[in-house]
């Protein structure tokens, strides 16, 4: 019922070589939707090259005196369709809240952009079984009877090469989905992120509560995103 979702995060790195050529693996396919989140520098890039994209971040007022940031209306007038919202890194290197977060998603809606939302505990919450608190929290102050997306994303997983196993991933993506209204319960995607590969994207896509992947490392290298695309595209 729900199409896959999968989105790469290039996080603050050039567009892969190619990435912008037509025909490119990062380009609209049927069955699967494929998003992408550049750099600002390669947000025009990617929209006059057809690839659906958004910002990794963006200030939720349209404008005024905010040294370096860019706005997320100033995305959405160049294009964009959706926003990254609460991605650990803006977490824990910009001291990014739970409100903060929330401010920036309620903004995309405002403004009609698609968020895609990251929650995930760190590895000494899990250690100290709060992982799902901390999941709750982070949960509880969204907008959660929009049209938004969640990505769960364990914070020890991103970047490590250590994936959260398929238990883990399923038993957290259950629990994120019962915590959402009854109505947007069955239609709200949640997407797995943390060291998603090739190798690994059958047996987290295969389950039942994971709608797709936020990728990071893998999405700077087009074979390999390609890979979980097409995974994503046989097992629709
Ligand atoms: C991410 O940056 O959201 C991410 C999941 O990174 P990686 O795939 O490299 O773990």
């Amino acid at each position: 019922m729900r199409k896959y979702l999968i989105a790469g995060n290039w996080k603050m790195n050039s567009a892969p070589s190619g990435a912008l050529d037509s025909g490119s693996t990062y380009q609209t396919h049927a069955d699967v939707d494929v998003v992408v989140f550049p750099s600002f520098l390669d947000l025009p890039g990617c929209i006059d090259a057809k690839i659906l994209c958004g910002p990794q971040h963006g200030h939720t007022e349209d404008h005024g005196a905010h040294t370096g940031d860019v706005s997320l209306k100033m995305c959405k007038d160049l294009g964009c369709l959706y926003a990254l919202c609460g991605h650990s890194e803006r977490r824990a290197d910009h001291g990014e809240t739970n409100e903060d977060v929330a401010a920036q998603c309620i903004a995309a809606l405002e403004l009609g952009l698609h968020p895609v939302v990251c929650v995930g505990e760190t590895e000494s919450e899990r250690d100290a079984g709060k992982e799902k608190d901390i999941v709750k929290a982070q949960i509880a102050v969204l907008p959660l009877e929009s049209e938004i997306t969640i990505a769960y994303e364990p914070v020890w997983a991103i970047g490590t090469g250590k994936t959260a196993s398929p238990e883990q991933a399923q038993e957290m993506h259950a629990f994120i989905r019962s915590l959402i209204p009854e109505d947007r319960r069955d239609v709200t995607r949640i997407l797995y992120g943390g060291s998603m590969k090739p190798d690994n994207a059958e047996e987290l896509l295969s389950q039942d509560d994971i709608d797709g992947g936020l990728i990071g490392g893998a999405s700077l290298k087009p074979t390999d995103f390609g890979a979980i695309v097409e995974m994503a595209t046989s097992l629709s």
